[in-house]
């Protein structure tokens, strides 16, 4: 970038609010998945009013800006794909006001959701979406991915949350949405277009989000399955009867493997997969009802033990088991690929065995665990990306679990979006004519291609979808 141009982006924010050096700007050239790209440079706004100043400035010289909250995405969404600068929206991180009469509150994006979970639940009010990251995860990121978590079975996912927004576009102008409404129906839902948009569309700056009233009381049991195909269908048995619990999570056995290793936890020897379940509410009798009625539908399809937490730190132990899932996966093998595929629930259990199928036949290691109970499944293949042929066998394999998916009526992703990673498949899942609707969309908010570039929209062959992708750019350092 000319050199004249990052200095104007400089006098923006200031220069201590600018990363330049290569030892800087490379904690920013990751995400969540194995891609790696070095932006030019790396601008940290405090304002709404900066954040717009810098996005008139990009979209005048062509500069393109990926937004960064936390850089959890299992996308590719938070690294760039070409060169361009990086905005990271760490320093605005302030909760503006949590109205209680209103049950809303306002922040900036950068804070961290666990933050924001604490804060709202001091005051007695409860905002349910927690996706597993929520220790480091901002609320900008979970906006713009519409992120899901093990609540939101019961509850919903972000969106169900959003009330009002600020949103700067990628010409600079500033656009307020919504706001303290729960009810808002003047025109078209244009808010609803950011959310889960990816960082395509704008920047946001500030959400406003609905509260409930925090429940009270919260019961978690544990049930221990011989066989994965029992475990899954529990979750169906359990949602067919009726039971509308807080989470219904699924562990198989390769997950409980890895996880074992890092967290001193045991199963019976012969578990092959868990299923985490939980209810929450204000009456004691009706959540134990709910747990009893649940680990009795387990028992009968064959669980081979149902144990439900005698108090808050069991009870945090059994999470424990989930949260960690991802990251020991992480650390398991050399490369990891998190799927996020979604079925209808019925199909769960036909989906999870045509993944193992899929895993024997090309010989990688699928391990599964997800969000059962709302058909979100993470089948995560180990790797190791230096083998060579290596991306090229999980490309074929990964696309079978996609194409089994979208047979069965489900989706290429549940929570955490297209980005760089399953772009490929847009088409085989929404057909071109919606393709071409979302094409339109982007081009009327960002015509010069400045935000996100080349995120979501597909190439036009899914061949070769994960070899060319950033890791093998020429700026990887990998
Ligand atoms: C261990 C682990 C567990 C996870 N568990 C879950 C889970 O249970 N459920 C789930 O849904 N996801 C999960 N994720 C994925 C990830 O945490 C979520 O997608 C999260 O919402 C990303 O937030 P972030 O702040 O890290 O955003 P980033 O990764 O920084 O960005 C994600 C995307 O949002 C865009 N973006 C970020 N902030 C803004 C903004 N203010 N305005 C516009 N665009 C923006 C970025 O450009 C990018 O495209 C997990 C990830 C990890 C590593």
């Amino acid at each position: 970038m000319d050199a004249k141009i990052l200095n104007d982006f400089e006098n923006i924010v200031g220069p201590q609010n600018i990363r330049r050096g290569p030892a800087q700007r490379v904690a920013y050239s990751f995400d969540g998945t194995f891609q790696q790209r070095m932006p030019e440079a790396v601008l940290l706004p405090k304002t709404t009013e900066e954040v717009s100043r810098i996005l008139a400035l990009a979209n005048k010289t062509e500069t393109t800006i990926t937004t960064r909250g936390a850089g959890t995405s299992l996308s590719g969404g938070a690294i760039p794909t070409i060169e361009g600068l990086v905005l990271d929206l760490a320093q605005m991180n302030a909760i503006h006001e949590i109205d209680k009469r209103n049950s809303v509150a306002v922040a900036q994006p950068g804070v961290i959701t666990s933050d924001l979970h604490h804060a709202v639940e001091e005051q007695g009010l409860f905002y349910p979406p927690d996706p597993a990251s929520l220790q480091q995860c901002t609320i900008g990121g979970n906006v713009a991915c519409n992120s899901g978590g093990p609540r939101c079975l019961k509850y919903g996912v972000t969106k169900d949350f959003v009330l009002g927004m600020t949103v700067v576009l990628a010409n600079g102008s500033i656009l307020k949405l919504g706001g303290k409404l729960v009810k808002n129906v003047t025109g078209y839902q244009l808010m609803q277009l950011f959310v889960g948009s990816e960082g395509t569309l704008g920047v946001i700056t500030e959400v406003t989000l609905r509260l409930i009233p925090y429940p009270s009381m919260r019961k978690t049991a544990i049930a221990m399955f011989k066989s994965l195909d029992h475990a899954s269908e529990a979750v169906t048995e359990i949602i067919g009867a009726g039971i509308l619990p807080v989470a219904l999570e699924l562990l198989d056995r390769a997950t409980l493997d890895i996880v074992t290793q890092y967290r001193d936890l045991t199963f019976p020897q012969e578990t092959n997969a868990i299923l985490i379940i939980e209810q929450d509410g204000n009456d004691e009798n009706a959540i134990q009802n709910d747990i009893k009625s649940m680990t009795a539908i387990c028992r009968e399809i064959g669980a081979i033990e149902c144990n439900e937490a005698a108090n808050e730190q069991e009870r945090q132990a059994i999470w424990e088991t989930r949260r960690v899932a991802s990251g020991a996966l992480g650390r398991a093998a050399p490369n990891k690929l998190g799927e996020d595929i979604a079925v209808p629930r019925s199909q769960i259990p036909e989906m999870i065995r045509r993944i193992h199928e899929i895993g024997e036949k090309h010989q990688f290691k699928i391990a599964v665990f997800g969000h059962a109970g709302d058909g979100n499944l993470h089948p995560n293949f180990l790797f190791d990306k230096k083998i060579p042929g290596e991306l090229k066998r999980l490309e074929v394999a990964a696309s079978e679990v996609f194409q089994v998916a979208l047979e069965m009526g489900g989706t290429l992703s549940g929570e955490h979006g297209i980005g760089t990673l399953k772009k490929e498949f847009l088409v085989n899942d929404l057909g071109e004519q919606t393709v071409n609707i979302m094409q339109d969309i982007k081009n009327v908010f960002d015509p010069k291609e400045i935000l996100n570039p080349d995120k979501i929209f597909p190439e036009n062959s899914t061949e070769g979808f994960l070899t060319r992708l950033p890791l093998l750019g020429k700026n990887a350092s990998i």
